[in-house]
């Protein structure tokens, strides 16, 4: 109770005054019981949401078909839910109506997992636990509430959801809620990807990726949205899945381990935009992946290092030997210490900040067209690219007179 923010003692208090059933639930409850900080509070009630509207001064009605009002308390916010029961799902995806309760055993029911289906009143100290949930965390198990076949039919996201909080948690899942993934994939295929994608993010940067990886394998999940990893051989997915544990847990650091050595760069960008990842993260993970190999580069050099650094763009470099690191450490450890040599050049050459892009240059543009005597044309964007190629051979060039100067040769040499 020590640990239980103010507002969300009062607003508990406040609701039960008025003779309404008020608890914390779902994901804060699981979190106070194994000694860790909820990121957020919950609180569910049997008020009406007009009846949580009347019992404080400022309320925001957050999403009031679904019983959600958020209060405002002293400069915070609390989500206060009616309790409620949901109507058959239809869809595989949400349920066809939802009906509020005044019974918390009612509202704990419809909830995913045992872990997940408890209620607890810091006021009075007092736990609902109907579904031996709290036997559950103590013995680090994911088990549906209900049957697990009916729970994944109603609604497809939950196995994903089930493996996610195993790997969160480094819990194993209940033989009878594993055993119902196979039989209920072709609901989970129904899903949209952006949901499986939150989930799948939340497991591949939990401590345990490895084991949720895993787990993802065998259920049959990961081969509905990631084939390409599912599909490849043992020993090659088992690295993969190592890479990504060891790596740091960065989603597209993690995401680039994971795929570096089973597909191309263009593919893992395709994969991450399929995911629907922004494409700014695509992008990134498409690079990372495409030059991950390092290994292959030791030896190089300055000026091809010069050329890596300004494909990735100095702010992937960290991303990127982190990627290296990772899947270096897996595969090849006895070169780790030549991969880490060839980290460091790459750093230093960085450090010294070389021109890497056109903008860089000490001729603009402008400055191009003048020397060369012509106005806007492709012969400039020709130019400038020898010129980059140039200085990214040797940055010392980047002068205006030496430019010039090498500009000069260069319309000579094409006879111009
Ligand atoms: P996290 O700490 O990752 O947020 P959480 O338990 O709070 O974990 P949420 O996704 O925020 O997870 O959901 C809050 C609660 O709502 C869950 O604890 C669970 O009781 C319930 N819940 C969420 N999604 C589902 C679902 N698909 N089916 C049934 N119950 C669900
Ligand atoms: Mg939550």
């Amino acid at each position: 109770r020590a640990d239980i923010p103010r507002p969300i003692l009062d607003v508990l208090l406040r609701l039960r005054e008025l003779g309404f059933a008020a608890f914390l639930v779902g994901g804060c409850v699981r979190d106070i019981l194994r000694g860790v900080a909820p990121k957020d509070f919950d609180v569910a009630s049997s008020a009406l949401p007009q009846e949580v509207q009347g019992a404080f001064k400022k309320v925001i009605p957050t999403g009031i078909q679904h019983g959600t009002v958020t209060v405002v308390i002293g400069g915070n916010h609390v989500e206060v839910t009616t309790f409620r029961s949901e109507g058959d799902y239809l869809d595989g995806r949400r349920p066809s109506s939802v009906t509020f309760e005044r019974d918390i055993t009612q509202d704990l029911s419809r909830r995913d997992f045992t872990i997940n289906a408890m209620a607890y009143d810091p006021t009075g100290r007092e736990l609902v636990d109907p579904f031996g949930g709290l036997g559950d965390l103590q013995a680090g198990l994911i088990r549906c509430v209900r049957s697990p076949i009916e729970r994944f039919s109603e609604d497809g996201l939950r196995p994903m959801r089930a493996v996610r909080f195993a790997a969160v948690l480094g819990f194993a899942l209940d033989p009878a809620t594993r055993d119902a993934i196979p039989p209920t994939l072709p609901v989970f295929k129904k899903v949209a990807l952006e949901r499986v994608r939150e989930e799948f993010v939340k497991l591949l940067l939990s401590p345990r990726a490895e084991l949720g990886l895993t787990l993802l394998g065998e259920t049959g999940l990961l081969e509905v949205f990631l084939p390409e990893v599912s599909r490849a051989g043992d020993e090659a997915i088992r690295l993969a899945r190592a890479s990504a544990q060891v790596a740091p847990a960065e989603v597209e650091i993690r995401l680039a381990a994971l795929l570096a050595d089973l597909v191309r760069g263009s593919q893992a960008r395709d994969i991450a935009l399929r995911l629907k990842f922004p494409t700014k993260v695509a992008d990134t993970v498409g690079l990372l992946v495409e030059h991950a190999r390092l290994e292959n580069r030791i030896g190089e050099a300055d000026p091809s290092l010069r050329r890596l650094l300004a494909q990735v763009g100095p702010g992937l470099l960290e991303p990127l030997l982190a990627v290296a690191h990772a899947r270096i450490q897996v595969r090849q450890p006895a070169r780790l210490s030549e991969v880490l040599e060839l980290q460091e050049r790459l750093r230093a050459l960085l450090a010294a900040k070389p021109p890497l892009t056109s903008k860089e240059l000490a001729l603009s543009g402008k400055d191009i067209m003048a020397a060369l005597g012509i106005g806007p044309s492709p012969q400039v964007g020709e130019a400038t690219r020898f010129l980059l190629e140039a200085v990214l051979d040797d940055p010392t060039l980047n002068e205006s007179e030496r430019l010039k100067d090498l500009l000069k040769t260069w319309q000579a040499g094409k006879g111009g």
